[in-house]
């Protein structure tokens, strides 16, 4: 995961002015292991800036996320952001359920995508949930009993 000096210095390097809200939203990112809600991070930066609206908070996550210092995963619950992985090609990534632990994945599945002719991509997402090594032990039940189902019909 990106440090706060990696962040700090992609945002600035791409001509972002680096505000003490932005050094602060870095510091927040690179020191929280798992992902942040956008009221996380407005409540967080509330505590030291009042009177910072939703909005605000909301537009530099954005921006951020255009930059390549943080990365966005849409949850069932939500939109939540991270600071990127350390990871600097294209990637994916597979996520614990539980922990929120990230692997970036290289596996691409777009090069196997049969886009229409003229479909002009700009974009795609492919993200992978589970459980980690550490968290299966408590993960739900395992689909089996829809196993089982199939079976039962004979
Ligand atoms: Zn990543
Ligand atoms: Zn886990
Ligand atoms: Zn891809």
């Amino acid at each position: 995961m990106l440090s706060t000096e990696q962040i700090i210095n992609t945002m600035s390097s791409q001509g972002l002015r680096i505000t003490d809200q932005r050094k602060t939203l870095a510091r927040l990112f690179a020191e929280s292991p798992g992902y942040l809600t956008p009221k996380d991070v407005y409540e967080y930066m509330g505590k030291t800036y009042s009177g910072l609206s939703f909005d605000t908070v909301y537009r530099n996550l954005r921006v951020m996320q255009e930059l390549g210092v943080l990365e966005q995963v849409v949850f069932e619950d939500g939109v939540k952001f991270r600071a990127s992985c350390s990871e600097d090609h294209h990637h994916h990534h597979m996520i614990c359920l539980k922990c929120q632990k990230t692997y970036p994945i290289v596996f691409c599945p777009m090069q196997l995508a049969d886009a229409p002719e003229q479909f002009q991509v700009v974009d795609h997402k492919f993200e992978v949930f589970g459980y980690c090594k550490d968290c299966a032990e408590h993960a739900p039940a395992k689909v089996a009993s829809g196993h089982q189902h199939s079976h039962g019909k004979h």
